[in-house]
């Protein structure tokens, strides 16, 4: 049999980093096993739909290197792949349970739900729908039906023994068939719950393999349930304990956390957050860090995915971009980089553009943080902090050799590299200062801080006219 997984978002125009990490894992099963990775959309809440996210999905998972080989834009024999157009699909194989005893209509009202409702709280247990419309006459069922009286399907639940979910993660899990509510199927609007459509789609669309997050791992007794009446085989389920943010909570828009855009636009390379996310919560058998998309469909092995939820660590999604962008031919790299400088450079030659930003190269964590990297060399005015003010005072060599280097730079006639190295030889021998003495005091005075690229070229782009007069 063929595997394939999906990955079945809510179009909600936002994915945060949780969400991709199980689509990575998604993928990875489905590629390593030959297999297809499909698309599909779940919208049965249509309140929080937005305009343009199928789009918006197809480019995040593109630009992550994933191939959909099935889904909305691109249907095969399965479709259709978004939820609301399934809607007479679900209805029928809810009919369907309804004649085999293993649903029901219900057609009790907001008031008389939120009667049970109150009587639950009023007994500190959770609300269970307490079946009352499994009870319905033949006669009465259909009164209703042809008064037009809303309805909608629920599920009937055994109240004795238990159901076990295998799962490859976690094993098997029993659970209590008495905490089972007799959920919704098919809402009074005709569209299915998740908890129905997810079971529906899973089977027509011989889904092989459902990955997804660990807090649907109860859930799941149910859906075996489902399964059960319908007769039909049960697909291999792998649930993937939670990613928290890094402050420890569930991972949300609403707490500010960053969605992959968020870390695109920032600048981080969609290959460097895959191989950062596919170690959140998964490890390989030796100690590589680093993966190609082909090594890591190669190397993934699912039942390596940890029961441990993980915790968003940007220090280390930091280290990956910077492993990534360090990687990149210097060709890649500009063209990479170039869209994140926001500074003027109308004024400079894409020479000096090219060289100022390959020096950086190695210094990247992340695309936006090249500007604060390049300040100096585009700031009219440099700061000097008052412990480097204490130093530059420390010695008396130091305004000696300061004179020094203005002398010499100014009478520099080729503005470049080689003869700017030149130039700090000839100072060294004539002031008779070596090291620290020698260096620090140009640094921090052209550009205000005791760190920064190879000094010639450090002093080579800041130029000439600022140069000198930041050395007077
Ligand atoms: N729409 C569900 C979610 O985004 C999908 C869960 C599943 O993969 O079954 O959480």
């Amino acid at each position: 049999m063929k595997v394939r997984t999906r990955f079945a978002p809510s179009p909600t125009g936002f994915m945060h980093i949780g969400n991709l990490r199980t689509a990575i894992f998604e993928y990875l099963v489905a590629k390593k096993y030959d297999g297809d990775f499909i698309l599909r959309i779940e919208d049965t809440d249509q309140n929080r739909k937005v305009e343009g996210a199928i789009d918006f999905i197809y480019k995040t998972l593109e630009l992550c290197g994933f191939k959909i080989d099935e889904g909305p834009n691109n249907p095969k024999e399965y479709g259709p792949y978004i939820q609301s157009e399934r809607k007479d699909i679900y209805k029928k194989y809810a009919l369907d349970l309804v004649e085999k005893g293993k649903a029901y209509y219900c057609f009790c009202t907001e008031s008389e739900l939120e009667e049970m409702r109150e009587k639950a709280n009023a007994r500190k247990k959770p609300f269970l729908y307490d079946g009352r419309c499994s009870k319905l006459s033949k006669e009465k069922i259909e009164e209703n039906l042809k008064n037009g009286v809303p309805y909608v399907i629920r599920q009937k639940m055994p109240k004795i023994g238990s159901t076990i979910v295998d799962d490859l993660i976690y094993g098997k899990v029993k659970i209590d068939n008495s905490i089972l509510d007799d959920q919704i199927l098919l809402k009074s609007d005709g569209f299915p719950t998740y908890n129905f459509a997810n079971v529906i789609d899973d089977h027509l669309m011989e889904i092989t393999h459902v990955i997804r997050g660990k807090e649907y791992l109860d859930q799941t007794a149910k859906y075996n349930l489902l399964y059960e009446a319908f007769g039909w085989e049960k697909p291999t389920y792998i649930h993937v304990a939670m990613v928290l943010g890094s402050d420890g909570n569930k991972l949300s828009k609403r707490n500010g956390d960053a969605s992959f855009m968020d870390l695109y636009e920032e600048g981080y390379l969609p290959e460097a957050i895959v191989n950062y996310l596919v170690l959140l919560g998964w490890s390989p058998e030796n100690n590589q860090e680093v993966f190609t998309m082909e090594e890591l469909i190669k190397s993934f092995n699912e039942k390596r995915i940890s029961k441990s939820s993980s915790q968003y660590d940007v220090k280390k999604l930091n280290w990956f971009n910077h492993k990534y962008i360090n990687n990149l031919s210097d060709e890649k790299y500009l063209e990479y980089i170039k869209p994140f400088l926001t500074h003027d450079i109308s004024d400079k030659s894409e020479e000096w553009v090219n060289k100022l930003l390959l020096i950086y190269k190695d210094h990247l964590s992340y695309g936006k943080e090249i500007n604060e990297l390049v300040n100096i060399f585009f700031n009219d005015e440099i700061n000097i902090s008052n412990e480097n003010k204490e130093f530059l005072e420390s010695d008396e060599n130091i305004p000696i050799v300061i004179k020094a280097y203005k002398e010499e730079l100014e009478n520099l006639k080729d503005w470049n590299t080689e003869e700017i190295a030149e130039v700090i030889n000839k100072v060294k021998e004539k002031t008779g200062v070596k090291g620290k003495l020698l260096y620090m005091p140009i640094r921090i005075k052209i550009s205000g801080v005791e760190h920064g690229p190879e000094l010639p070229d450090e002093i080579f782009l800041i130029g000439k006219e600022k140069v000198i007069n930041r050395l007077s």
